[in-house]
């Protein structure tokens, strides 16, 4: 799984005016949950269901 600062590089994923992360390919708001090894947050697009987590 690619982190947000990945997704945030490669164009996947970019901020809105309200420092919100949104997918790029839907024009989405990500969704937010806890990752599963408890470390950080996974961030997952609703349409798409691209992920990426989201450390600290
Ligand atoms: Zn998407």
């Amino acid at each position: 799984m690619d982190t947000v600062r990945q997704g945030l590089r490669a164009g996947d994923i970019e901020k809105d005016t309200y420092e919100r992360l949104i997918c790029t390919h839907c024009d989405e708001n990500l969704a937010t949950k806890d990752s599963e090894d408890g470390v950080g947050k996974v961030r997952s697009c609703p349409d798409c269901g691209r992920q990426y987590k989201q450390i600290g």
